[in-house]
C-alpha cells in the first residue's frame, strides 16, 4: 500500500519517543514469540508484520523466540513450520532462540527470588491454591506454607528440580500480595512440576517456568526493547514489571495492542488442532484453513497478507475485520501479477463445421496484459473442436444473452468471431454439442471482418486440453463467529469444498507452478495445488473474480 502520508500507530509513536530521548542507546531489538504448539495463523502475521516491521522501519532487529515451556502440547514440526512461514513472509529474524534455552537462568532467578524472600514453595493443592486467592472484591488468605524460611524454601525447590515429588504436590509462588486487586498479583504461580519429555531438552526438566514466569524473564535476558503482545496480557503487566525489578535485570517494557479477529474463521490454535484431528478439514495447510501455510496452498501471496496486516492498521481495541477484506488484498495482487489463462470448468463440446479437419492454428495470447509488454506471451493451439462453458451456451437465450444460442455470435477470446447454426441433444434433452461457423478474417488482432460481437468467451481446444481437477472454495463457516457458538463445528460450511475433477485446461498449465497465480479468465484466480501431480493435475481457486459474497448475503 502506498502510505507516505500515513500516520505513526501508537506503538511507532512510543518507538519514536523512546528514539528521541535515546532510550536503550537508540536500539530497538523485537521479538516474535510463538509457541510451538500449532502452526502460525493470520492472527499471527498481523504480530509477525508489527514486530519486523517496527525492526525494519527503526533499523533495528528481531528475535525469533519459541516460547516452548509447555513440553507436552509443543514439537519440532510446528517449529520448523512456523520458521518456514516466517520466511516465506518476507521476514529475516536476527536470532533464532527458545526459552528452554534459559532453563538454568530461569531456575537461577526463581533462586534469587527465594533468597530475596519473595517466593515460597506450596504444598497446597491447585483446588486450595484457588480457593485461598479470593474473589476480586475479597482478599485472598495465606495458606499455611507462606511463611516458610528461605533455607527451607531453597531445599525444597532442589528437590522439586531432582525430581523428588509428584505433578501437582509442589508448586514455587511469587510473594507479593493475596489482596491486590490485581489476582494476578496475589501470589502467582512460578513453577509447575510436569514430568514429560520435551521436544529439545528431553527429560533434563520436571518443573517448568508459567508464562509469566519465562516471558518478561527472556525479553531481559536478550535485551528486548519493546515486548509486544495482545490485549489480554493487560493484567499480566504488573506482575511483568514486578520480575523484573525484584530481580534487577534489563528493563525490556510490555506494550499491548488488539489482536486480529476474522469474521467466518476460527483463529485458535487449539480450535484448529480439532480442525485437523477430526478431519474435518484434509490438515493444518488445507486452502480453507486461516493458517498461513493454508493461505500459502490457496494462492495468497506474501504481498497480499502483508498488505492486508497493513490495512488494518494496530489498534488499542478490539474489533472484527470482514474476511472480504483479506479477499481484497489478494484480489489486487492478483489481478496485477497473474498471468491469464484459459480454462474450462463446466465444459461442453463446439464443433466449428467450417473449420478445416485437422488443422491447428497456434495463437498468441499476452500473459499479463495489465502490466506493459505483457510479460511475454503464450501460444494457444486452435483447432476445429473445443470445450467451453456449458452456460455460455442457451438453446432459447433471453434477450440480453450475448453468449451463445442459435444464430448467435461471440467471440472466441484471442481467436474468432463464431456464430452458432446447430446444437446436438441426447435423449434426455441435454445439450451435449454445439455447432458453429467461424468467420476466416476475424481473427484477434487482424480482423477485416467489420463484424461487432457483443461477448468474449474463453475456451480451450479438445485435442489439446489437459484434464485436471480443480477446487472450489468457500468459507470454512456458516457463522460470522463460530468461536462464539457452544459447539463451532456444528456451523462448519458443509459445501466449504466443490471439486471439479474434470475440467480442461489450455496445454501451457501442465508448466504451472504452485505458489504462482494464475486467472482463468472470467472464472477467478487460481493456483497448483502443492500435491498436484503431471499425472493428475490439481488446481485451487484462491479467489472469485468479484466479491459474489456481499450479494448472496443480501440475497438471503
Ligand atoms: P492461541 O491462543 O491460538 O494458542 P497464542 O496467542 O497462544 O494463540 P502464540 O504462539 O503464543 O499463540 O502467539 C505468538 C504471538 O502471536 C504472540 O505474541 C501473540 O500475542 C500473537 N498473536 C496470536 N494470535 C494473534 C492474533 N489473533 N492477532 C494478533 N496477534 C496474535
Ligand atoms: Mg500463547
Amino acid at each position: 500500500m502506498e502510505n507516505e502520508e500515513k500516520s505513526l500507530n501508537f506503538i511507532e509513536e512510543i518507538v519514536e519517543q523512546d528514539l528521541r530521548t535515546e532510550k536503550h542507546d537508540g536500539r530497538v531489538l523485537t521479538r516474535f514469540p510463538p509457541e510451538p504448539n500449532g502452526y502460525l495463523h493470520i492472527g499471527h502475521a498481523k504480530s509477525i508484520c508489527l514486530n519486523f516491521g517496527l525492526a525494519k522501519k527503526y533499523k533495528g532487529k528481531t528475535n525469533l523466540r519459541f516460547d516452548d515451556t509447555n513440553p507436552v502440547t509443543e514439537d519440532t514440526e510446528y517449529v520448523e513450520s512456523i520458521k518456514k512461514d516466517i520466511k516465506w513472509l518476507g521476514f529475516e529474524w536476527a536470532e533464532e532462540l527458545y526459552t528452554s534455552d534459559y532453563f538454568q537462568q530461569l531456575y537461577d532467578f526463581a533462586v534469587d527470588l527465594i533468597k530475596k524472600g519473595l517466593a515460597y514453595v506450596d504444598d497446597s493443592t491447585a483446588e486450595e491454591i484457588a480457593a485461598a486467592k479470593g474473589t476480586p472484591t475479597e482478599p485472598g488468605t495465606p495458606t499455611p506454607y507462606r511463611d516458610r524460611s528461605i533455607d527451607e524454601n531453597i531445599r525444597l525447590f532442589e528437590e522439586m528440580r531432582l525430581g523428588k515429588y509428584q505433578e501437582g504436590e509442589k508448586v514455587l509462588r511469587a510473594k507479593i500480595d493475596l489482596s491486590s486487586p490485581n489476582m494476578h498479583m496475589r501470589d502467582p504461580l512460578l513453577y509447575r512440576i510436569k514430568y514429560a519429555n520435551h521436544h529439545r531438552t528431553g527429560n533434563a526438566w520436571p518443573i517448568y517456568p508459567m508464562y509469566d514466569f519465562a516471558h518478561g524473564q527472556s525479553d531481559a535476558i536478550e535485551k528486548i526493547t519493546h515486548s509486544i503482545c495482545t490485549l489480554e496480557f493487560i493484567p499480566h503487566r504488573p506482575l511483568y514489571d514486578w520480575c523484573i525489578e525484584k530481580l534487577e535485570i534489563f528493563p525490556s517494557k510490555q506494550y499491548e495492542f488488539a489482536r486480529l479477529n476474522l469474521n467466518y474463521t476460527v483463529m485458535s490454535k487449539r480450535k484448529l488442532l480439532q480442525l485437523v484431528n477430526e478431519h474435518h478439514v484434509e490438515s493444518w495447510d488445507d486452502p480453507r484453513m486461516p493458517t498461513i501455510s493454508g493461505l500459502r496452498r490457496r494462492g495468497y501471496t506474501p504481498a497480499s497478507i502483508v498488505d492486508f496486516c497493513d490495512r488494518i492498521g494496530v489498534a488499542k481495541r478490539e474489533n472484527i475485520i470482514d474476511m472480504g477484506l483479506l479477499e481484497f488484498c489478494i484480489r489486487e495482487d492478483l489481478n496485477k501479477t497473474a498471468w491469464r489463462r484459459m480454462a474450462v470448468l463446466d465444459p461442453i463440446k463446439m464443433i466449428i463445421t467450417n473449420y478445416p479437419d485437422g488443422q491447428i492454428e497456434e495463437l498468441e495470447g499476452e500473459n499479463n496484459p495489465e502490466v506493459e509488454g505483457g510479460e511475454g506471451s503464450r501460444k494457444i493451439p486452435f483447432s476445429k473442436e473445443l470445450w467451453i462453458e456449458r452456460d455460455d451456451f442457451m438453446e432459447e437465450p433471453p434477450k440480453k444473452f450475448f453468449r451463445l444460442g442459435p444464430g448467435l455470435s461471440v467471440r472466441l477470446k484471442n481467436a474468432y468471431i463464431v456464430e452458432c447454426h446447430n446444437f446436438v441433444k441426447d435423449e434426455n434433452g441435454n445439450v451435449t454439442e454445439i455447432h458453429c461457423n467461424y468467420i476466416p478474417n476475424s481473427k484477434s488482432g487482424e480482423d477485416t471482418s467489420g463484424l461487432k460481437v457483443k461477448g468474449t468467451i474463453h475456451w480451450v481446444s479438445v485435442p489439446h486440453a489437459k484434464k485436471a481437477e480443480v477446487r472450489l472454495y468457500e468459507r470454512l463457516f456458516n457463522v460470522e463467529n463460530p468461536a462464539a457458538e457452544e459447539d463451532f463445528k456444528s456451523t462448519i460450511n458443509p459445501d466449504s469444498l466443490k471439486v471439479i475433477s474434470n475440467a480442461y485446461l489450455e496445454p501451457d498449465l501442465a508448466t504451472a507452478e504452485a505458489g504462482k497465480g494464475y486467472q482463468f479468465i472470467r472464472l477467478g484466480y487460481f493456483t497448483l495445488d502443492t500435491k498436484s501431480t503431471t499425472e493428475n493435475l490439481v488446481f485451487n481457486r484462491t479467489v472469485t473474480l468479484k466479491d459474489s459474497w456481499a450479494k448472496e448475503v443480501k440475497k438471503g
